[in-house]
């Protein structure tokens, strides 16, 4: 199918898009890489009267390490991520995660910030936001604010930027130094989306957990951080039993949306797995058997 009529600007700067945004609100859509917007567009689930181009946008396409933080811009490609070598444990997190983002295409021009935008249930980066409490920047016409990660998901496809304010960037708080990660997921198809998919990031001292982050995918109707399973964890020696604990616990704090060919009972049962994996994994990265 094609796409309704729409109207198209391509503003030069973010006061100029924001102005666009605020003059027509509801009206309007932001297109990022397009990757999502687009299909919605061609099967008419969204029909806005305007097309807000960004890409145009000077200085949105760069990470910026901080003292406490990563900030990705609006215009950070999946690609950038998946070769990023900045010196930071985070570097190592997005280039596990970002090969799982669809497929080549896809990645090189889809954006970390609009994967958070469109908000779908099954988004790595979506995942990894919630876990290492993202804060989302978004600029509007009452000014810029942050909104933590935590109130951001309102639900699938649904958060809580409003139809005027657009996101110009996401701001990671950094890991602590010498923190390891690691990324599972299953999916059907190489390309296909995530049925479910874990992310852990940890730190080891004397011998056991002293610092734990677990993000889930697919595991409920909005991203998860599996906070039950992080406190298992802490002040624990890292030992395959606790592992599994861990996983059957993560699970639990998922709800995932069962469908005819994956039903729920087997979705949790691949989160605890992945869980387990991930630990395992980013324990042996850390140096401990
Ligand atoms: C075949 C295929 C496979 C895919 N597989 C995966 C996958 O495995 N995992 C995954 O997470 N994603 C997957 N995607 C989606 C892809 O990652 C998209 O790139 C991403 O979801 C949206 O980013 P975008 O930059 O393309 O946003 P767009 O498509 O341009 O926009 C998406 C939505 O976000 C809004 N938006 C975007 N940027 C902003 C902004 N700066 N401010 C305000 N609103 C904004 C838009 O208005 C729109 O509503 C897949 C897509 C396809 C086509």
């Amino acid at each position: 199918m094609k796409p309704a009529q729409f109207d198209y600007v391509a503003p030069a700067s973010v006061p100029e898009a924001v102005a666009v945004l605020a003059e027509h609100g509801p009206e309007s859509r932001v297109l990022a890489g397009g990757q999502s917007l687009l299909i919605e567009l061609r099967y008419r689930t969204t029909r806005p009267a305007l097309v807000v181009d960004v890409n145009r946008i000077p200085g949105l396409s760069q990470v910026t390490v901080e003292d406490g933080s990563v900030r990705v811009g609006a215009l950070v490609r999946h690609a950038q991520l998946e070769r990023a070598r900045f010196d930071d444990p985070l570097a190592e997190l997005f280039r596990q995660v970002a090969p799982y983002v669809g497929h080549p295409p896809i990645r090189a021009r889809g954006t970390f910030a609009g994967s958070l935008a469109w908000a779908h249930p099954a988004s790595e980066w979506c995942a990894l936001a919630m876990a290492l409490d993202a804060g989302i920047e978004v600029k509007g016409p009452a000014g810029p604010r942050t909104v933590p990660a935590a109130s951001w998901f309102r639900g699938a496809f649904e958060t809580a930027c409003l139809p005027e304010e657009l996101v110009t960037g996401v701001r990671l708080p950094r890991p602590p130094a010498g923190a390891v990660a690691a990324f599972a997921e299953h999916r059907r198809t190489h390309s296909g989306f995530a049925l479910a998919a874990a992310l852990v990031m940890l730190r080891l001292a004397a011998g056991r957990v002293e610092w734990v982050r677990i993000g889930l995918a697919n595991a409920a109707d909005v991203p998860l951080r599996a906070v039950g399973a992080e406190r298992l964890l802490t002040g624990e020696r890292p030992e395959p039993e606790l592992f599994a604990a861990a996983g059957a616990r993560a699970a639990a704090e998922a709800d995932p949306p069962g469908e005819p060919h994956a039903p729920a009972a087997y979705l949790r049962h691949a989160l605890s797995t992945l869980v387990r994996r991930c630990l395992a994994r980013a324990v042996h990265h850390a140096g401990l058997p």
